[in-house]
């Protein structure tokens, strides 16, 4: 069964290795340690992706979570504070998605330590998931057989179980004006802050509707107090559950830029980039009914759930992998005071064990 001690040992091993997006290495050693000391023979990919079988049972169940974490993710150490496992206040914890990592190791030593058959996994920690699921979209997917997958990336009480998460498109743009003496002679510049402000203001954003997003994220642009500007990048993004509607509202965003161009008589570079497809699984689907099953078995109880955001889920389903995404139960993530319940990283394990049980 699930060891509690070694389990927030792992997890605070985990912790006090520098893991910033980009710069997994550290990370990838110790849990390549972690799962030779278990017996397993993990491998990475070109990108620096961990993956690792456990032989077992029948078709093999893809298991994921994140080596990176957001910044401040150097110096990490976890302070256990009672019923939590806190940061030290000046960085993030990291239990996203440290506590999906420690989750899966447990459980994976904990099932081969039980008597008798389990299920076959096949395990994957990616990089460079907060910075756009690159780690993901990189991965040598020739490597994997798995059809269906859980990811456990996602936050809320442990027992969720995320079918639906939007598609992204990445945006940028470059606006070309013509640079002019600002005080001389401002008749002969074309202002490309003006014309982005002018695209901008033509533009929806924030809450579309229910399901889309979309937001400026980004603005940059001149060279001097006394230049008028020959160009400004806006970097922003879009996001929906409906692809056909992310099509639109890119479309829109493209179109402002354009008229807002014309309107000034500048240039426009508009580029977008679809960095994933949705996340869109049928509440009775296999993969969901084998994670409820597992809930019950755990002593959780199951619920399904939406997301905003995307994770490598969404990039497992545009592979063909039916996978969905799991509540871990970490709280206040991406910020200095994320925290976890000391019960929910026992109760992400005791889920994942109830996942390999056949
Ligand atoms: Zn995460």
């Amino acid at each position: 069964m699930i060891n509690p001690e070694r389990l927030l040992q792992t997890f605070t091993t985990l912790v006090q290795v520098d893991n910033p997006s980009g710069q997994e290495q550290a990370m990838a050693q110790t849990v390549i340690g972690l799962l030779r000391a278990q017996g397993l023979e993990p491998e990475q990919d070109a990108k620096g992706n961990l993956i690792a079988r456990l032989p077992g049972t029948g078709e093999p169940l893809l298991l994921s979570a994140h080596l990176d974490s957001v910044a401040p993710a150097v110096g990490k150490r976890a302070v256990v504070d009672g019923a939590y496992v806190r940061s030290g206040g000046d960085t993030v914890l990291g239990a996203d998605d440290l506590a999906g990592v420690s989750a899966i190791l447990e459980a994976v030593q904990a099932i081969q330590e039980r008597d008798g058959a389990h299920r076959a996994a096949e395990i994957v920690f990616s990089v460079e998931e907060e910075v756009g699921l690159k780690g993901a979209r990189a991965l040598d997917f020739s490597r994997l057989t798995a059809r269906y997958g859980v990811a456990l990336d996602l936050n809320g009480e442990v027992g969720g179980i995320c079918v639906s998460a939007p598609a992204h498109d990445q945006i940028t743009v470059t606006f070309t004006g013509k640079a002019a003496h600002a005080g001389v002679a401002p008749e002969n510049g074309i202002s490309a802050i003006v014309v982005a402000a002018d695209a901008i203001s033509q533009m929806q954003l924030g809450r579309i509707d229910a399901e889309t997003t979309a937001n400026i994220g980004t603005i940059q642009g001149g060279a001097a107090r006394n230049i008028v500007p020959e160009q400004a990048k806006l970097v922003g993004e879009a996001r929906s559950r409906n692809e056909a509607k992310l099509d639109q509202q890119t479309a829109a965003m493209r179109r402002a830029c354009e008229q807002a161009a014309a309107r000034h008589g500048a240039q426009v570079e508009f580029q977008a980039e679809r960095a994933y497809g949705p996340q869109k699984i049928a509440p009775d689907a296999p993969i969901v009914q084998l994670c409820e099953a597992a809930a019950r078995r755990a002593g959780l109880e199951p619920y399904l759930t939406e997301t905003g955001g995307g994770s490598d889920v969404n990039v497992f389903n545009t592979h063909g992998i039916e996978a969905v995404n799991l509540s871990v139960g970490y709280q206040e993530i991406h910020s200095t005071n994320e925290h976890i319940a000391l019960a929910d990283l026992e109760k992400a394990a005791r889920l994942v064990f109830a996942l390999l049980e056949v």
